[in-house]
């Protein structure tokens, strides 16, 4: 199986293999890398995979798109980045929340969000990829972060032969927990920097670095090339497939559905990459009638999937689910592509680019409109949902899964479909602690992260996942702060 590009309209497309659309991330026409073709789950392969541990199961669907990868080279990546170790009790297990909701918790990984169901295999699909291209160079991944992705990046990266990693972080942009995460960060191919400034500033010099024609020249001269490890890069959206079809086979196993069953699946959204893996495992014939986009008050995709126009120019809103603070979810782009083709994806990428919003054709909202429902919730019915569910369920839910949560009992309360439905959990509720224990009536005085997280634990009689109790002891490593002007220095410095 090849890979093209999202935007390519030549007649016969430029096409690559995986392990050279994961090592370059982005198509160099800007567009995203798409298999040539997406390959069909039977019942013969659910049979298959109903008794594998998470594991095997991630290596066998892996396989189907991966095809350059040796089969062998896939199960041993993806029993060391699935292990007990690393995902105590199993990867992506699945939790009743009442008659119809079942969450699946993807934040068992060493970082407590979802981005280690992707961000713990991913590191080992790039170093396969370099020794399989014959790539001599070492790979120098930059990331700008406002929190969650770089703590999940430096932890699957860490120490991944062939490979560095730097992360920068606006200075006060982050949450003390999170900086904490980041500057204790272990690992002899790491490296972290606060920078002056807010994310933008972070990532703007991210973004400066990577388009530096000299600064890419200096790096060759140590050996190393640039790279990214943001969620447009295949080599991240491929592993989020894996969980859909790994869930449907768990419920299949503990009674909750019959063997080839309709059930729907709804998916707090930011850049469209969670929802869009779950778009693929049903492109692929996992019996799934509806993607429920799930949103916080940044109702970009709400809008867009009601009334067929993606319009970014409105106001930004700070909320308690930052991770889905996003007006431009890239990932979108390659749901236009398989429904629109490129010529039409292309188009309204330049229209986005240009104006800041796009209009799709009547006739393709409508097949969007089959597919997908779009929903979202504002902060209070967030708050009210945390409280809800935890008092009527005994489920703590973070405030991103809430936001799930609400969004799909929107959706059944406005539809009837009482459907089997798997809620993806994005973030463990110690993540996001101080705003979960404030929706359910706590009040913590104190910024103190161990404090927090010990009222929260006192209030609910839930356990501290072990990876945060962990940061709380570890020294802290890194205490850099520059100017955005020096963030070259930093870069060619690791
Ligand atoms: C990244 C993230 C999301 C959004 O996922 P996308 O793939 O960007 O849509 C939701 N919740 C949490 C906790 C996240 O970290």
């Amino acid at each position: 199986m090849n890979y093209r590009s999202t935007r390519d309209t030549l007649s016969s497309p430029i096409t690559v293999s995986s392990a050279e659309a994961i090592k370059k991330g982005l198509a160099p026409d800007g567009g995203l890398y798409m298999p040539d073709m997406i390959p069909r789950l039977s019942s013969v392969d659910i049979a298959a995979l109903r008794p594998l541990p998470y594991a095997d199961r991630a290596a066998y669907i892996l396989s189907m798109f991966l095809t350059d990868y040796d089969k062998d080279a896939l199960l041993a990546d993806c029993r060391e980045a699935y292990s007990e170790e690393r995902f105590p009790g199993g990867a992506a297990p699945t939790k009743k929340i009442d008659d119809v909701l079942t969450s699946l918790e993807l934040w068992h990984g060493p970082t407590c969000a979802f981005k280690d169901m992707a961000l713990q295999i991913m590191p080992r699909l790039l170093s396969r990829a370099l020794t399989m291209t014959e790539e001599t160079l070492r790979a120098h991944i930059l990331v700008a972060t406002s929190g969650d992705t770089g703590k999940a990046a430096l932890e699957g990266y860490r120490d991944v032969p062939g490979v560095d990693i730097s992360v920068f972080y606006p200075v006060d942009g982050v949450s003390r927990m999170q900086k904490m995460q980041m500057t204790t960060q272990e690992g002899e191919n790491v490296n972290v920097c606060a920078v002056r400034g807010n994310f933008d500033d972070a990532q703007n010099g991210v973004k400066a670095i990577f388009s530096d024609k000299s600064l890419a020249e200096k790096a060759l001269e140590g050996g190393r090339f640039f790279s990214s490890a943001n969620s447009i890069n295949w080599g991240r959206l491929a592993p989020q497939i894996v969980y859909y079809i790994s869930a449907y086979c768990d419920l299949i196993e503990n009674g909750t559905i019959a063997d080839g069953e309709q059930i729907n699946v709804c998916v707090p959204t930011g850049n469209f990459g969670n929802i869009f893996a779950a778009y693929i495992a049903r492109y692929m014939g996992l019996p799934i009638a509806k993607l429920i986009c799930a949103s916080n008050s940044n109702c970009v995709l709400t809008d867009f999937i009601r009334t067929g126009v993606y319009d970014r120019t409105r106001e930004f809103y700070k909320t308690m689910s930052p991770s889905m603070d996003i007006l431009i979810s890239s990932n979108l782009e390659r749901l236009l592509y398989v429904i629109g083709g490129s010529a039409l994806t292309s188009e309204l990428m330049t229209e986005l680019k240009e104006c800041g919003k796009y209009t799709m054709p009547a006739s393709l909202h409508e097949r969007i409109r089959d597919v997908f429902a779009g929903y979202y919730l504002n902060e209070e019915e967030t708050s009210a949902t945390v409280k809800e569910t935890f008092e009527k369920n005994g489920y703590l839910a973070d405030t991103h899964t809430a936001v799930g949560i609400g969004c799909a009992r929107k959706y059944i309360a406005e539809t009837g479909d009482t459907r089997p439905t798997i809620v993806a959990s994005t973030a463990s509720p110690y993540k996001f602690a101080a705003d979960v224990a404030a929706a359910i009536g706590k009040k913590i005085d104190s910024d103190e992260p161990s404090e927090i997280l010990a009222s929260l634990s006192e209030a609910t009689g839930t356990e501290i996942p072990a990876p945060l109790k962990r940061t709380l002891t570890l020294p802290v490593r890194f205490t850099r702060t520059v100017d955005p002007s020096d963030m070259p220095e930093v870069a060619l410095g690791r």
